[in-house]
């Protein structure tokens, strides 16, 4: 537990939270300002403050309660759709440095949009990027 993690102490139950699941390594519950109702945050017990922080082997606990979790949320509001996110770092938009996915259901027409795209400058630099990262694999 990490002092003065909101998402720690929802975990310990000093703070109340919608609940759905509980599991040996993760906790859901519903996102107290949803994009959309039944926006619902899965998350492991244990503090870890983002993706890169999270242990390899908690990956099919996380990638499985997400799965539940996802098709509960989808079969409780007649959702259509459900969209999987992750914030990391400020950056990215991520405000509570506990490591967390969100559940977001959808639905035909809802126009929620998540994120804008752009175009790369040329395939050359695409092509340029790939092979960047490609050799930034650890
Ligand atoms: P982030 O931007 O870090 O990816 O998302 C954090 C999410 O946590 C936000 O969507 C926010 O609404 C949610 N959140 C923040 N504080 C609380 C809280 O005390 N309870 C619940 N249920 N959700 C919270
Ligand atoms: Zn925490």
């Amino acid at each position: 537990m990490s002092a003065d993690c909101i998402f720690c102490k929802i975990v310990a139950g000093e703070i109340p939270s919608a609940t759905i699941h509980e599991s040996e390594h993760t906790i859901a519950f519903l996102d107290i300002a949803p994009v959309i109702p039944g926006h619902a945050l899965v998350i492991p017990r244990k503090h870890y403050a983002n993706l890169f922080e999270l242990p390899d082997d908690l990956g099919n606990a996380l990638l499985s309660d997400v799965k539940r979790v996802g098709e509960a949320i989808v079969s409780a509001t007649g959702a259509q759709g459900l969209n999987l996110g992750m914030n990391n770092h400020e950056a990215a938009g991520q405000l509570v440095m506990h490591a967390h996915f969100h559940l977001i259901p959808r639905f035909d027409g809802d126009g929620l949009k998540l994120w804008g795209q752009q175009a790369y400058e040329s395939q050359e630099a695409m092509m340029a990027l790939a092979e960047k990262i490609r050799n930034s694999l650890s």
